[in-house]
């Protein structure tokens, strides 16, 4: 009989000891009754140096009052609680074991808290915190979540440039469209294209063009806030869309860009490139029928700076 149950209490020793889950049998005051060998491999804190003593003294990264709200319900209402790390990244600050092939030095966890026992007045005075080590879940999902953000980042912006691509810009500015349509705000729509730049591939090569189409954009980046949303709408066309400028504030960017590209030098090899560049705005009118017809507007502003001589900003007048 007794052999029997040594045996069974070896066996189940040898469970608890081989679960790859962190056991820890805690009383109403945190204080720490079972720790089982996870918990002493990845703390390095034996059971002996730890039982009958509280939690929060060996782990000062827990905070106290938030654990205690969070097993309220545990001892309260006889639940199970869960903690994610999608939340918290982990309870215990454990080393990962993963320091060559992972990119966290620290161990993410779930940790579930269920009741354990009661007392004779039916009250939980035991609960049990079980932690699980998902740091390889945690970063796949990571890794996904950052591809995710690095395709979605790629299909928006223009790979010469930096800028948004048109598709993207036009997306934007539909919707820029549609709030100004409902609050009547003031916005301005720029477009702008480089003067004579078919005479800057032939004179110097296609790769001094985009040079200069690059050194373009960050001008242009330079030239205007945060809040302003620049595109490149085309080979050396770019649009912009100024929210809370009106035709005077806007004209005010438009010949700071203006003004920056003329003072512009490129060197190209042996080459130093000047250019010019013609801007066409459109201050946002509620009667536009379509965010299109508003930047053709704009396009026509453009069209006229070009015709009258280039190298210049011009707003659209019905
Ligand atoms: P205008 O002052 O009337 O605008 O004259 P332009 O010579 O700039 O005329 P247009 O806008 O029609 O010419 C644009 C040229 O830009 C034609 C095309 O070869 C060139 N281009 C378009 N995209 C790129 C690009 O990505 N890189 C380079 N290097 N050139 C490009
Ligand atoms: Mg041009
Ligand atoms: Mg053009």
């Amino acid at each position: 009989m007794t052999n029997t149950n040594l045996s069974a209490k070896s066996w189940q020793e040898e469970l608890l000891r081989s679960l790859e889950v962190g056991i820890v049998v805690l009383n109403e005051q945190f204080q720490v009754e079972v720790w089982n060998p996870f918990m002493e491999n990845h703390s390095d804190i034996r059971p002996s140096q730890i039982c009958g003593q509280s939690l929060f003294s060996h782990f000062s990264e827990i905070n106290e009052d938030w654990l205690r709200a969070k097993a309220d319900p545990v001892f309260n209402l006889h639940t199970p609680v869960f903690l994610i790390w999608e939340q918290r990244p982990y309870l215990f600050r454990f080393g990962s074991n993963r320091p060559i092939t992972s990119d966290s030095a620290t161990m993410y966890q779930n940790v579930t808290l269920f009741p354990l026992g009661t007392n004779a007045q039916g009250q939980v005075n035991r609960i049990c915190m079980l932690v699980y080590d998902v740091t390889d879940q945690a970063l796949g999902k990571l890794r996904v979540e950052r591809l995710n953000d690095e395709l979605k980042h790629m299909s928006r912006v223009d790979g010469l440039t930096g800028l948004y691509n048109r598709r993207y810009w036009q997306e934007r500015f539909d919707a820029i469209y549609k709030l100004s349509k409902r609050r009547e705000t003031n916005v301005t729509a720029v477009m702008l294209d480089i003067d004579h730049f078919k005479k800057v591939n032939d004179t110097y090569g296609h790769q001094a063009g985009d040079k200069v189409i690059k050194t373009l954009a960050k001008l242009i980046q330079q030239c205007i806030r945060e809040t302003d949303l620049a595109g490149r709408y085309g080979g050396e066309e770019f649009s912009l869309v100024l929210p809370d400028a009106n035709a005077q504030q806007a004209m005010q960017v438009a010949e700071r860009i203006r003004l920056a590209v003329q003072g512009t030098q490129v060197q190209h090899d042996e080459h130093t490139i000047t250019f010019t560049v013609s801007l066409g705005l459109a201050p946002f009118c509620s009667d536009n029928p379509t965010a299109m017809a508003w930047l053709e507007q704009a396009d026509q502003a453009l069209y006229d700076a070009k015709a009258s001589g280039r190298n210049m900003a011009i707003t659209y007048t019905q």
